[in-house]
């Protein structure tokens, strides 16, 4: 696949003129800057870079012909000797590697993985046994996939691993195609097949299962990557990219997590809401809270209450924690739970209702004051939509009903 991240960035393509890419880093440029929009500064730095290469006729020859790696080598014609900046660059973006590696050395990419952990996994700390497959370099040829010396550059591609060709589009243009080279399966390399190690059959790897120990530490987050630095694929004359394991958290039936807080939900009885409660929360060390509530502080419902300390553990400082928070639901009795004389001995203790004014005159009507239901409702508005849109007729069950 040819490479065309330095134009994706300009927003334009491979066949663009000197001025289109011009144009268009001008105004993201502008769009971008760090003076305008702080937040985007990669942004900034990845326009900066795609123009300083696709402006420079050398540099945009050589990217084009071997992408974003031949100007990194800088070896193959054009020669970029700002490595450090392409690293710094685009080393995580375009997962060629990041800062403070060996130099000179490609290197491989990266895997990920993700790891689903529980929330009490999350509180505690755990340690999860991650098998993973990976490929190594072969132990009995050293990784050169034959005999010493059996190894020859791809006549077929002169040791490119591409090849290139071209299709006259005009008179004066033409297209540039890069397709993998098939006789060295775009190694560069061949080796005749007598020669080949036995045991990798001349691949220079072996596929190999590997446990690897991820700690999952206390108050760690979603998404949270933990880094095996070297310990992806292995391939010859190539540094091993990293394994990156990615925190996925399982959803918990009783705790959410914000950030630090974790938050539950919890019904009371209307007689609770009143008169006071207790109750147990089982905690995600398996600890048991047991939360009391006074009677004579009325409980709302979707009232909000706090326990100090209770949340999860801070990432690092696992000693200081976040906060629980409930979020209180109260359960009403159902009808008729109460005979009128009942009623009205606990109207007695409850606050008096507020004084109720007759209208006069004959614009006083009485209205019945009905269950509410979805349905009762749609059938209204379908009806009224059904008048000027024929579509609509059958859409719902509700119109469906009132047209018996
Ligand atoms: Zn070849
Ligand atoms: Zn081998």
């Amino acid at each position: 696949m040819a490479d065309n991240k330095l134009y994706e960035v300009l927003g334009v393509t491979r066949n663009s003129s000197d001025s289109e890419i011009k144009r268009n880093y001008h105004k993201l440029a502008k769009e971008y800057h760090p003076d305008k929009n702080p937040a985007a500064g990669d942004r900034f730095k990845e326009i900066s870079y795609a123009y300083e290469v696709l402006s420079d006729p050398k540099k945009r020859q050589t990217y084009d012909k071997y992408g974003l790696k031949g100007l990194q080598e800088g070896g193959q014609g054009g020669g970029f000797p700002q490595d450090d900046l392409f690293r710094q660059f685009f080393g995580d973006i375009f997962g060629m590697g990041g800062g403070g590696r060996s130099r000179g050395r490609a290197r491989g990419e990266d895997t990920v993985h993700t790891l689903k952990v529980s929330l009490e996994d999350i509180y505690v700390g755990k340690t999860a046994k991650l098998q993973l497959s990976k490929n190594v370099i072969c132990g009995p040829c050293k990784g050169v996939g034959g005999k010493p010396g059996s190894v020859v550059s791809c006549r077929d591609c002169h040791g490119q691993g591409i090849k290139v060709s071209y299709q006259q589009m005009a008179p004066n243009m033409t297209r540039q195609f890069q397709t993998r080279c098939h006789t060295c399966q775009g190694q560069g390399e061949t080796i005749s097949e007598k020669d080949k190690c036995p045991k990798c059959k001349g691949k220079k790897v072996l596929n190999e299962t590997k446990i690897l120990e991820v700690h999952v530490e206390k108050g760690m987050r979603e998404n949270q990557k933990i880094t095996f630095r070297g310990e992806g694929d292995q391939q010859p004359d190539t540094e091993p990219g990293d394994v990156i394991i990615v925190l996925q958290q399982k959803p918990h039936d009783v705790f959410q997590r914000s950030g630090d807080d974790l938050i539950i939900k919890h019904d009371i009885s209307l007689t609770e809401a009143l008169c006071g409660f207790e109750f147990v929360v089982k905690h995600l060390d398996g600890r048991d809270l047991l939360i009391r509530h006074a009677a004579g502080e009325v409980i709302k419902p979707g009232d909000l209450k706090g326990i100090l300390g209770e949340g999860m553990p801070q990432y690092k400082n696992p000693f200081e924690k976040g906060n629980l928070y409930i979020k209180f639901d109260v359960t009403f009795p159902e009808n008729n739970f109460a005979t009128e004389e009942q009623l009205k001995q606990i109207e007695t203790v409850l606050p008096p209702r507020a004084a109720f004014v007759m209208p006069t005159g004959e614009d006083v009507e009485e209205v019945n004051l009905m269950d509410y239901t979805p349905s009762e409702r749609s059938r209204g508005r379908e009806e009224a939509y059904a008048s000027d849109d024929e579509d609509q007729m059958h859409s719902g069950q509700g119109v469906q009903c009132a047209h018996q």
